[in-house]
């Protein structure tokens, strides 16, 4: 099945795994995968280290989630990566059925400043992987509504979405943002540069103070709003988010349960109203960072009403 056209007649769901460190982790995987599947998503994608480390372990997840039944996408990076080596990597996923990919360039190594392989960046990757294998893989390809940190300005940003289209991109799932008004700016830019392919918006929960601060500036420069910012103000665990416990494992905030509780029920509503938002535009899919966590994400999806039971 080709994911764009299917976001063509009707808005997706999907999830975004990434692949677990440890042996239990890795074991636990499958049940995560079978509560997530449910709601039926028409899709699941799995991270992708940058540099390759983990694709044995991606690979693995694929095939779980091709065993559970969603269609399988596999991210995959240009970052230390040679020509043949792609080559060779995109001929395995093929032959064991995964022919759905997000292309990536990477974030460039801790130092470096190349991606230290053959590729300089994703419009790069989607071209080869057009010459190669013709219409073989659909091809997803991210999409920064807030331009992507490293971009010159926003427009040269759009001009390489459009570029990735004209190499031969099937759609695009998007970088997190909570600016709104951005996201709307963004979504009008891109029609009038001719960007046509669907648009699939990437969504994390707002569960965990660290995480949610780490996502955003870490490495991406993402806007929070005002609600956002007040939320993790409120719920500050003090001396910081990153260290909130001592040596033996003690919290330092003497209300570390009690503000940890409140910030995740606060987060799954922030998510919930941000999903009502961008329904509210027409966008083609939602695609949530479940982070391996499909308790919370399910009662996201229940409270927005995305998918039910019935
Ligand atoms: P590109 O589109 O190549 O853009 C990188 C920068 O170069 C931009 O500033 C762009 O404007 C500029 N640029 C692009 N092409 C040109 C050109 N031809 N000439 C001049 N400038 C150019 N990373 C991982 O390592 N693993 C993952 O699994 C992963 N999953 C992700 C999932 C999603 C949904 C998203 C949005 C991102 C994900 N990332 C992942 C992060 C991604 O790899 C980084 O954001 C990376 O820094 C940029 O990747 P890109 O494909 O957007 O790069």
């Amino acid at each position: 099945m080709k994911l764009a056209e299917a976001m063509k007649e009707k808005m997706l769901l999907s999830f975004e795994l990434f692949p677990p460190k440890t042996e239990k982790g890795m074991e636990n995987l499958p049940g995560t995968i079978e509560h997530l599947c449910r709601y039926k998503p028409e899709y699941i994608s799995c991270t992708y280290g940058a540099g390759g480390g983990n694709v044995g372990a991606n690979r693995e997840v694929c095939q779980m989630i091709k065993k559970a039944g969603p269609i399988p996408v596999t991210h995959f990076t240009v970052i230390r990566n040679t020509k043949e080596g792609i080559k060779e990597q995109l001929d395995q996923y093929l032959a064991e059925g995964v022919d759905h990919m997000l292309a990536l360039r990477g974030d460039l190594p801790l130092g470096e400043t190349t991606t230290c392989g053959d590729f300089d960046y994703a419009t790069d990757l989607v071209k080869f992987v057009k010459d190669q294998y013709g219409d073989k893989f659909e091809i997803a390809v991210a999409g920064s509504p807030e331009g992507h940190i490293a971009c010159r300005s926003l427009e040269a940003d759009i001009s390489v979405l459009r570029q990735k289209q004209d190499n031969g991109a099937d759609y695009i799932m998007t970088q997190l943002c909570w600016d709104m008004e951005q996201f709307k700016r963004w979504l009008d830019a891109i029609r009038k540069a001719g960007v046509t392919m669907p648009v699939d918006v990437g969504i994390m929960p707002i569960l965990d103070q660290a995480a949610t601060i780490n996502m955003a500036l870490s490495r991406n420069g993402c806007v929070m709003d005002r609600e956002l910012s007040r939320m993790i103000s409120r719920h500050w665990l003090f001396p910081n988010p990153f260290n909130p416990k001592d040596s033996d494992g003690k919290p330092l905030d003497m209300f570390y349960d009690k503000k940890v509780k409140e910030f995740k029920e606060e987060g799954i509503e922030y998510t919930v109203r941000q999903i009502d938002e961008y329904r509210a535009l027409g966008v083609n899919g939602i695609h949530l960072y479940a982070l391996n966590k499909w308790k919370d994400v399910s009662e996201i999806i229940e409270r927005s009403g995305l998918r039910t039971l019935v």
